[in-house]
């Protein structure tokens, strides 16, 4: 198995993202359960020597959703291949200008961050993140969180504020781009009487992943007995970085 994502009971595939349960001889497939011998195939359950189909399920030596003779499924896909071999597509993934998805939306962007003219330059799609026109209507400025409470403000009033802000589009305070706050997420602070959220949840999830260590490995010393370690805290951080014998040692 080879550049497989996502899997169990698999044998002999090579780059799938989540095949399951059983099954072998999977090649460049998107979801497949209980297939063999399939080749650029998605969301498929139980096929058996497939070429490029999709969604479908039980059938044997089908070519783009469609059943053939063995004979005739074999000489199409020797055509099919060879094609694929003139226009270099031939034992790859399915290229990204297929994907729906912009290179920036996608968490390859959160581990392998590009800027939108190396996007372009590999001709890979690239979504703006600006600001959408999927929600109309003027912004709303949140109240302390106190101001939505009937405890404190009474029913009246919170129910009142409570409306409006659910009725409400928020513009983030740092990408300016609009969000909303759920029913379910205002209970919740107010219950815990937490402060509304001002960043996007996109802005909010970037924050929390950069307070990550970058995904590089750095060959250190021990800080304690010198051996040998690889880390993701840079050598020139100030944290002090020990092996796991010395840590053990040192906590308990
Ligand atoms: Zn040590």
């Amino acid at each position: 198995m080879h550049d497989v994502n996502n899997t169990t009971e698999q044998q002999d595939a090579y780059e799938c993202i989540s095949v399951w349960y059983g099954g072998y001889g999977n090649y460049f497939c998107n979801f497949g359960w209980t297939c063999t011998q399939t080749f650029y195939s998605m969301n498929c359950l139980n096929l058996q020597n497939s070429f490029g189909c999709v969604s479908l399920r039980k059938a044997k030596n089908t070519v783009f959703n469609k059943t053939y003779s063995v004979y005739e499924y074999e000489s199409l896909c020797a055509k099919i291949v060879d094609h694929m071999k003139s226009t270099g597509e031939w034992w790859e993934f399915f290229p990204h200008n297929l994907s729906p998805f912009g290179y920036d939306e996608t968490v390859a962007q959160e581990y392998f961050p590009i800027n939108e003219s190396e996007a372009k330059t590999k001709k890979w799609n690239w979504k703006n993140n600006e600001e959408t026109s999927s929600y109309h209507g003027s912004y709303y400025q949140p109240h302390n969180i106190q101001e939505y409470d009937e405890k404190i403000v009474g029913y009246d009033v919170a129910q009142r504020n409570i409306d409006e802000l659910l009725a409400g589009i928020i513009k983030c305070e740092d990408t300016k781009k609009p969000f909303k706050i759920i029913k379910q997420e205002l209970a919740f602070c107010i219950e815990n009487h937490i402060p509304l959220p001002k960043k996007h949840p996109d802005q909010r999830h970037n924050e929390r992943m950069n307070r990550r260590n970058p995904r590089k490995l750095h060959e250190r010393a021990c800080a304690e007995c010198g051996a040998h370690l690889i880390t993701t805290y840079s050598p020139e951080r100030t944290e002090r970085i020990v092996c796991e014998a010395c840590y053990q040692r040192l906590v308990y």
